[in-house]
């Protein structure tokens, strides 16, 4: 399982958990699930942020008749789904933001959705954006340490690690690396 992030959908994670940071922001993930390839993928077109969530440093409550009013306006354009949801997870204190879900963040994971946590951190020193050995994604911008974790629900329900697939967010790294040496 392949989950692959648009670069529309890189930014809206970014700006999303920038725009609250040092609170956790909520949101909607939009696209498609393509079971053709040997890999089944989650293909992740857009990332739609709830700006009706409460916010808290720790957690997010969302809102849910605003949920229930994106998913009728979705219904009505075929090409576009929900296909899981995001939130971020912040710094707290001097303790670095987690990647792995909260008890909370697991009651409300179904089977046939994906999930991404944003953590998000102070930068400390620019990192160039890679893929972990986790599956996760992480790097920089010049205020913010990011790290992308994608997880689905096995059939017993437990959380499982998804690989991140960003083609957008390396080449990102490699334009500003030219730029650079320009
Ligand atoms: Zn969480």
């Amino acid at each position: 399982m392949i989950a692959y992030i648009s670069q529309n959908a890189f930014w809206g994670l970014l700006i999303s958990a920038v725009e609250v940071y040092k609170r956790e922001c909520f949101g909607l993930l939009i696209g498609y699930r393509d079971r053709r390839g040997p890999d089944e993928m989650y293909i992740v077109e857009h990332a739609l942020p709830f700006q009706s969530a409460g916010r808290k440093h720790r957690g997010v409550v969302s809102n849910p008749r605003a949920h229930r009013r994106i998913e009728r306006f979705l219904r009505n354009i075929p090409q576009l789904s929900v296909i899981g949801d995001f939130h971020s997870h912040t710094m707290w204190g001097y303790s670095r933001a987690a990647s792995r879900p909260s008890d909370t963040d697991l009651e409300g994971m179904t089977k046939e959705n994906v999930y991404v946590i944003v953590s998000i951190n102070d930068r400390l020193r620019e990192v160039a954006w890679s893929y972990n050995d986790d599956g996760s994604l992480s790097g920089t911008t010049d205020d913010h340490y990011f790290r992308l974790t994608a997880y689905t629900m096995t059939a017993t329900g437990e959380p499982r690690r998804t690989t991140i697939l960003c083609p957008y967010a390396i080449g990102f790294d490699a334009r500003r690396v030219l730029r650079a040496i320009k």
